[in-house]
């Protein structure tokens, strides 16, 4: 794993679905336009690290704050784990009064700091513990800040339960209603075993990464890698150990143009409502003039029945001459302007109608981007074929490969303007955002009818066609990404 920067101009290994390739070839325009932002509206500047690189910086700032508060670096680590590690804002808070800092909640400190006259008075005295009423003598006990006194035993067993349960920093003082939360230098002094010491840092450090807003955790499977941008957004960011790509804010699939709270409640509604949209999954549709079953075996929505060769669409099964970018009217729901009048069943019957409308659509898409997958393995076995009989090198066929990416990068997009759609308010900036959802939906089924005949498609129109795809796409990231 490197700790070099990364942003999305540079070269990864591609993914499976291949489209992360053609993320990675934009930088032909470098010269002409220097800010990277106004060209291209999913330009992140991000760096993948590994959990060393993650705790060296982590550090930088412990050690920052320790020594402008002349804190333990322990307390220090309480403080920025509750305040987003901001060592600005916690200096701000507690600077003129880090006397009392020890007596603040949430941000106890431990013991093994100054001991006063009263406490070596104290010290041969026996006390009785709260929770097991043991008898003991005062050094058998500690406290953190709050000055809650419990027998050694007892915070070890508390200490030991807490963190078995997955509970790292969040582990408080023992007395009913007190917040006090532990400092690790504590729990690690009461805590012995050396696997539920491991435990306990282990838990911690996924807290500390969790609460910090630079940093993200790769979701890929078993990979321990770490993004982190300065400034975070909900931007697509690739990483550099596994080649999960991810967006950086909520950790989730890359979702633009929808945001992060708009796609949770999208995706929360499809899984409440999986059963109503269960029917939907159909493979096979009756041609539209003739009747015969059809197979959907590509990505390709623009069908065309193999008995009568009647072109239509696989979503509305409209004709499809409609379906030009002119006046391509598939996309949009058209909502019933009586609707809200109506009785209240027929305002439900409306509303899961829309609700279908839009979930046909994406669900759609989700297949036809797996379906493409299919075509882009068959492509590349043609290409070794095509080599094998020395008709030309994979140099002179790359553009098809290219073609196969940036349609699997459009679609998926297209795909993720349906929740965005769905959400939004009606009005102009709706009809603009569904005219341009129209034309990027037109153009990518054109690209994908061109990519499955790709042998009889010409270079030149499939690359022009590309073209016009790709752009319909950063227009309406441009207008639309937040
Ligand atoms: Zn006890
Ligand atoms: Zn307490
Ligand atoms: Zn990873
Ligand atoms: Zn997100
Ligand atoms: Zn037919
Ligand atoms: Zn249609």
């Amino acid at each position: 794993m490197s700790g070099e920067e990364c942003e999305s101009g540079m070269d990864y290994s591609e993914d499976e679905c291949g489209y992360a390739d053609y993320y990675n070839d934009e930088d032909d325009c470098e010269m002409e336009q220097p800010d990277p932002t106004k060209r291209d509206p999913e330009y992140f500047s991000y760096e993948c690290l590994s959990v060393e690189e993650v705790e060296r910086h982590l550090n930088v700032s412990v050690e920052a704050l320790s020594n402008s508060l002349q804190i333990t670096p322990s307390l220090a680590k309480v403080l920025l784990h509750t305040n987003r590690w901001s060592v600005q804002d916690i200096v701000k808070k507690f600077g003129d009064e880090s006397v009392n800092l020890l007596d603040r909640k949430s941000s106890a400190s431990s013991t093994t700091g100054a001991v006063d006259q009263g406490q070596i008075r104290t010290t041969l005295q026996a006390i009785q513990c709260p929770v097991c009423l043991l008898t003991q003598p005062h050094d058998k006990f500690s406290a953190l800040s709050c000055g809650h006194k419990f027998c050694k035993d007892c915070w070890s067993v508390h200490f030991e339960v807490q963190i078995l349960q997955g509970v790292s920093t969040g582990i408080g003082c023992m007395a009913k209603d007190c917040d006090v939360l532990a400092p690790e230098d504590f729990v690690l002094s009461q805590v012995s075993r050396p696997a539920t010491r491991e435990r306990y840092q282990q838990f911690a450090f996924r807290d500390y990464v969790k609460s910090h807003p630079e940093f993200q955790f790769c979701p890929g499977l078993n990979c321990r890698a770490v993004v982190r941008a300065k400034e975070p957004r909900a931007k697509r960011v690739q990483c550099s150990s596994c080649a999960a790509a991810f967006c950086f804010l909520c950790g989730g699939d890359y979702h633009a143009p929808t945001d992060c709270a708009t796609i949770r409640r999208w995706l929360t509604k499809c899984a409440d409502d999986s059963e109503t949209a269960n029917y939907i999954s159909a493979h096979t549709k009756d041609c539209p003039r003739c009747h015969v079953c059809i197979e959907k075996n590509g990505g390709c929505n623009h069908m065309q029945c193999y008995n009568c060769k009647h072109d239509f669409c696989w979503m509305c099964l409209g004709d499809w001459k409609s379906h030009g970018s002119d006046y391509y009217e598939c996309s949009r729901y058209k909502e019933n302007p009586d609707a809200a009048q109506e009785s209240a069943l027929t305002r439900a019957r409306e509303a899961l109608k829309k609700y279908l409308h839009y979930y046909e659509r994406w669900e759609n898409h989700s297949k036809s981007l797996k379906l493409e997958e299919q075509t882009l393995r068959n492509i590349r076995r043609r290409i070794d074929d095509k080599i094998m009989k020395a008709a030309g090198t994979w140099i002179d066929w790359q553009y098809l490969l290219d073609a196969a990416a940036l349609l699997a990068k459009c679609r998926y997009t297209l795909q993720y303007t349906y929740p965005y759609a769905y959400y939004m308010e009606a009005g102009p900036r709706k009809a603009l955002f569904e005219y341009q959802q129209a034309q990027l939906e037109a153009e990518i089924e054109n690209l994908s009818w061109k990519v499955e005949r790709a042998e009889t498609t010409d270079r030149g129109d499939l690359e022009n066609q590309m073209d016009i795809a790709e752009k319909r796409r950063t227009t309406l990231l441009k207008d639309f990404l937040g």
